[in-house]
């Protein structure tokens, strides 16, 4: 998988030279699968997710829950948290840092691109390459091998509904701006996701 090099401003001026895919199995679940990417054969990103999203799937980078420290105990707490996790004391669940729309912040990507042509890329290489592994997996029916990937903490597997909704508006609102600038649609009707 390779998204072509092109030196002129604005444009991805690497190439993704491999994506590895790794499928979740449980159906039911909106995390369709785990990705990652190499870039210039010389660094590599993981924990990319690919969500299946209310227009299709789209990749959420890998990402942080934000937390901040109790008054009290100094203790860190995640920002929907009600009470701190150490000393028992009350805190307010509304005190994550608010968008310029006013809606809570509550994750942060650890990697991600800074500019559009580059996410579009990155992230039509990376739906590309899940599609491949599923036609790949349907081929192999009942013989089919998940691609090699270290075991990762699973706590992520499931991920909670709030996420996926901030990961929505996002990319809504990555659209709406695309819009206003009168710039096409990008992406080939791959739906694109955060950064
Ligand atoms: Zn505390």
């Amino acid at each position: 998988m390779q998204v072509e090099r092109n030196g002129s401003p604005g444009q991805a001026r690497f190439l993704v030279t491999e994506v590895r895919v790794k499928l979740t199995d449980d159906p039911r679940n909106k995390l369709k699968a785990y990705a990652s990417v190499t870039i210039d054969d010389a660094f590599v990103v993981r924990d990319l997710k690919i969500i299946d999203g209310a227009k299709g799937p789209f990749v959420a980078m890998p990402s942080r829950k934000l937390a901040d420290h109790c008054k009290h105990c100094h203790h860190k707490n995640h920002m929907r948290a009600a009470f701190c996790n150490q000393c028992g004391g009350k805190l307010d669940p509304e005190r994550a840092p608010r968008d310029s729309r006013g809606r809570a912040r509550l994750h942060a990507d650890l990697a991600h691109p800074i500019n559009s042509t580059t996410r579009i890329e990155l992230h039509k290489a990376v739906v590309l390459a899940y599609i491949e592994e599923i036609e790949t997996q349907q081929r192999a029916g009942a013989s089919y091998r998940p691609k090699d990937f270290d075991d990762l903490d699973q706590l992520n597997d499931i991920l909670d509904a709030e996420y996926i909704d901030e990961l929505e508006r996002r990319q809504d609102e990555r659209e709406r701006r695309r819009r206003e600038l009168h710039v096409p649609p990008a992406g080939g009707g791959v739906a694109q996701g955060t950064g």
